[in-house]
């Protein structure tokens, strides 16, 4: 029989379905343990993991039986895709599937930070009654600036605009007839950091990305936005960010995702209840729907995959 490793937290339901049809090792603390991943992998055929388990180079040279890797959720940086390809490993992303949850991520922190609703909130629940204290704006009208214009991009875009809000992207891989689709205007990624309020980014971690929000861009920010970032740490340079935000170069921030994960205190030690922010552990593509939707399609893949 088929021996199944799941190294991250998986809908149960989706665990009970594949131990019908193979033998599963199901242990969502096991990517903790990358020792004990390396000692144990060889007897496994798939391995399902999220983001956190490790599987490069050396950690597949171990996998003598590996023929699949299912990922829930997307983002390859924890997969040395091209050493999979090589050992002729398939790797199956569930590519969209917790888009929605993450698009809902991006407008409540849009609104809360345009709103300065964590300010009043700090506040008002220290028994002051800070009225004026803070400006509250309104997304209708506002540039929402998209870096990346995929699966949760696409979503993004579509919900900002019935807010009233006016779209703007970079993303030099895509159709730009897209452009007439969305109502939306593509440009250079300088012209999309410098004209929008709102600047929220959808793209993969790789070299192109690394760094890529750093001083210098935040220099051309020219109308104080409010930055979100839900998709990899270190696409945001943080000691840049947080000098912007002290700088009043940007107005707000949220970061659902950071350089090191969990959150390091040399940076969390920076911010203080008086910064219009929000940080949560990585969590804006986890919602009860998104697990359960994206366990069953990695199940149903995987049992595709061996049948
Ligand atoms: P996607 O693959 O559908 O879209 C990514 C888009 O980025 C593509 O359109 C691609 O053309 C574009 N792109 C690639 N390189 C670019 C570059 N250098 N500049 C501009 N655009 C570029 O992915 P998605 O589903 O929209 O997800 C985006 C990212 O969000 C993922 O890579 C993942 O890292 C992250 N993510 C995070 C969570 C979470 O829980 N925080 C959940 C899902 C996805």
């Amino acid at each position: 029989m088929t021996n199944i490793l799941i190294t991250e937290f998986m809908n149960e339901e989706s665990v009970k379905t594949l131990k019908k049809n193979f033998n599963v090792k199901y242990d969502k603390n096991l990517f903790q343990n990358e020792k004990k991943i390396k000692e144990e992998i060889s007897n496994f055929e798939a391995i399902i993991v999220r983001n956190k388990t490790q599987l490069q180079k050396t950690v597949l040279d171990e996998a003598l039986k590996l023929k699949f890797v299912g990922r829930l959720g997307v983002g390859l940086d924890n997969i040395d895709k091209e050493y999979c390809d090589k050992k002729n490993i398939h790797i199956q992303i569930a590519s969209g599937i917790n888009a929605d949850s993450v698009a809902e991520y991006v407008i409540g922190s849009s609104l809360h930070l345009i709103k300065n609703i964590t300010l009043f909130n700090y506040e008002t629940k220290k028994g002051m009654w800070p009225r004026s204290s803070f400006n509250s704006r309104e997304l209708k009208e506002k540039i929402f600036g998209l870096i990346g214009f995929g699966a949760i991009g696409k979503k993004v875009c579509k919900i900002v605009q019935s807010f009233g809000a006016k779209v703007i992207t970079y993303d030099p891989y895509i159709d730009k007839k897209l452009e007439n689709e969305f109502n939306l205007k593509f440009m250079p990624f300088d012209d999309v950091i410098s004209n929008s309020d709102i600047i929220s980014i959808h793209v993969p971690l790789n070299n192109e990305t690394k760094n890529l929000i750093n001083t210098n861009a935040f220099k051309k920010m020219s109308k104080k936005p409010i930055l979100i970032n839900t998709s990899r740490g270190s696409i945001v340079n943080e000691d840049d960010l947080i000098n912007a935000y002290k700088n009043k170069v940007i107005s707000g921030f949220a970061l659902d995702v950071f350089e090191n994960e969990p959150i390091e205190e040399k940076f969390y030690s920076k911010i203080d209840d008086t910064f219009n922010c929000i940080i949560t552990p990585h969590i804006s593509g986890v919602t009860e729907e998104s697990n359960k939707k994206i366990s069953e399609f990695i199940t149903n893949k995987l049992i595709n995959f061996f049948n």
